[in-house]
């Protein structure tokens, strides 16, 4: 059942390793039914050029299997606890994105200085302070860091974003990984500026003024 869910997940998973922001054994996927609230999440230890649709796991709100022969990802209450607390949020990419896993591993968030991460992210891009993997502490520690933000670095690890949809939270991690290269090679030429509050007032007029495409 559900195949229209696992091919997405497994569409958009395969997509991010093309696209380099995960290699095959790092990061996770999920997205949320909005009829039946069910998550379809990508499965533990799975190579993800081999993914079948029968490979993804399908859970209720609370972490019990619905349908699925493999382990969810090992991140899965991260994923969880997001979707269990924002109910505007229907889909979560984990990635390892070597830009911004080069930030999160010096425990330095990537600063407002470009147009793009506001647009996308909200403001600048914080850090998760360091939980070990799969823990409750994590999960809780970047539910209260994505309160105003759709993406976190996790510190030592990599990055976490939401959205919309899996394709929003999957295109929000590659502006992530993109915003993180600007930054990095800003840092080899000079001293980046961060945008004004004038101009962060003007970029969120423009959002408002936006209307939905
Ligand atoms: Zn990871």
């Amino acid at each position: 059942m559900y195949e229209d869910y696992k091919n997405e997940v497994v569409f958009w998973a395969q997509k991010a390793e093309k696209l380099g922001l995960v290699v095959p054994t790092t990061g996770n996927f999920s997205l949320r039914d909005k009829e039946t609230g069910y998550i379809f999440v990508t499965p533990h230890g799975v190579f993800r050029e081999f993914l079948n649709p029968d490979d993804i796991v399908v859970l209720d709100i609370n972490g019990n299997k619905v349908e699925g022969k493999n382990k969810p990802s090992y991140e899965t209450p991260i994923h969880l606890k997001i979707y269990k607390n924002r109910r505007d949020i229907f889909g979560i990419a984990h990635t390892h994105s070597p830009y911004a896993a080069c930030f999160a591993v010096l425990k330095k968030g990537i600063p407002l200085i470009h147009i793009e991460t506001f647009f996308s992210v909200g403001g600048d891009i914080p850090v998760v302070d360091f939980a070990l993997p799969g823990s409750e502490e994590l999960a809780k520690k970047s539910l209260k860091k994505l309160s105003n933000r759709s993406a976190v670095l996790l510190e030592s690890h990599g990055v976490l974003t939401i959205g919309s949809s899996l394709p929003n939270a999957v295109l929000i991690a590659i502006l992530v990984e993109e915003s993180a290269k600007i930054y990095h090679k800003a840092l080899q030429v000079g001293e980046p500026k961060n945008l004004s509050e004038e101009q962060v007032r003007a970029l969120e007029k423009i959002l408002k003024e936006s209307s939905p495409e």
